[in-house]
């Protein structure tokens, strides 16, 4: 037996990765069996990637090693070597695209779990990528490889089925049968709560007609076969459940605790960026709750917040939380006898209330801050990163 990986047979999209490793074992010897079929989230701030970066990884249990291997050096040569160079079909043409560079893997026995660690939480180059029993192609290896050293801790499932061939054109899954699955126990992020919208489907071009995630592979193979079975759904190719790392978290490392010395929002955007002693951060508009709260923070507030940094070194807030507030300001003290906002007579002269005309000496008092959210925030579902663990899986405590 051994470990296959493969990555990078498409960019702008993890779903044509899964398909390539669908199509690669429709194909297998009859002798080969196939277990442990895995989806691995990287990290999301490799060059030309989006947050999507996924690779696939699976367990090949043969006797017959060597005649194996010549099959998947054919495989290689007809199937995932000619991507080489292309570009994704995707729709989002402001993003940067860079060509694919497919790459495979092959280990007798798994590299050390360190080695996934490192591909989630920073960028690695090939240099460093434990060498495998048998190699081909390039960039594609390093996630080829994080996917097969992946230990599959706190993992999750995804049951993800592909469009009949040629399918193009708007997706259709029924939706009864997305709201059942919505319903059952064990499915997640089906939907987004916000506005019901599903999550299910992929936006934009790609094979993937679903995909599903829960917490045991046995809810995604439900889920997946009431979605399939569907009146209203498209007829589609297959569907296979992947072992994953989405919502493991595995891509943050602790939290930071920082003060903030300034905020700018952008004037139109609303993406707020934070200068703190702890260096930049920002939190897009898309975070929501995130967003809302990092726009009401004043020079002084005191905050601890967990995200990834990029390559400039600013911190890309996922989740927040105010650990203390300045005040917001001064004002008059209250009259002590009837309650009203007392007012200054003028230079010199003290307050006095407007309505019991009471009078006092001169003074202020601070304006306690009211924050908009006084535990952890999060972005809401459809902005999370595939890697995001959500809070209410955590054991955060306010
Ligand atoms: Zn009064």
């Amino acid at each position: 037996m051994g470990w296959l990986g493969i990555d990078d047979t498409d960019h702008l999209g993890g779903g044509c990765t899964t398909k390539s490793a669908h199509d690669l074992i429709q194909r297998l010897p009859p002798y080969v069996r196939v277990q442990g079929l895995r989806l691995v989230r990287l990290w999301p701030f490799a060059p030309g990637r989006t947050r999507g970066n996924a690779a696939v990884a699976m367990e090949l249990h043969c006797d017959d090693v060597p005649a194996l291997l010549t099959h998947l050096n054919r495989e290689w040569e007809e199937h995932l070597q000619p991507l080489k160079g292309a570009l994704s079909s995707s729709h989002h043409s402001d993003r940067h695209q860079h060509p694919a560079d497919p790459g495979m893997v092959w280990f007798d026995s798994p590299p050390s779990p360190s080695f996934y660690l490192d591909a989630v939480r920073s960028l690695v180059d090939l240099g460093s990528v434990p060498t495998a029993t048998r190699a081909w192609g390039g960039e594609g290896r390093i996630g080829a490889t994080a996917a097969v050293a992946w230990p599959s801790k706190n993992a999750t499932y995804e049951a993800i089925a592909w469009r009949s061939n040629g399918a193009t054109g708007p997706r259709m899954v029924d939706a009864s049968a997305l709201n059942c699955v919505d319903q059952m126990k064990g499915t997640f992020l089906s939907r987004d709560p916000r506005n019901g919208s599903s999550l299910v489907a992929p936006r934009g071009p790609s094979p993937v007609l679903f995909g599903v995630r829960a917490t045991t592979s046995e809810v995604a193979g439900h889920a997946a076969t009431v979605i399939a079975e569907g009146l209203d759904t498209e007829p589609l190719e297959d569907w296979r459940c992947f072992e994953t790392n989405q919502a493991s978290g595995d891509h943050l490392d602790g939290s930071v605790v920082a003060q903030v010395m300034s905020v700018e929002v952008h004037p139109k955007r609303k993406h707020a960026r934070l200068m703190t002693d702890a260096g930049p951060m920002v939190a897009y508009a898309e975070s929501g709750d995130v967003n809302r709260l990092a726009r009401w923070l004043k020079a002084g507030d005191a905050i601890e917040s967990r995200g990834l940094t990029d390559r400039t070194g600013t911190l890309h807030i996922e989740q927040l939380r105010l650990q203390s507030a300045r005040p917001r300001g001064k004002s008059r003290p209250p009259c002590p006898q009837c309650g009203r906002r007392m007012k200054s007579m003028g230079q010199q002269q003290g307050l006095r209330c407007p309505a019991c005309k009471h009078r006092s000496p001169k003074g202020w008092v601070d304006v306690a801050s009211v924050p908009p959210f006084t535990g952890w925030v999060e972005p809401p579902a459809n902005a999370r990163r595939h890697l995001a663990k959500p809070l209410e899986w955590s054991n955060m405590t306010q």
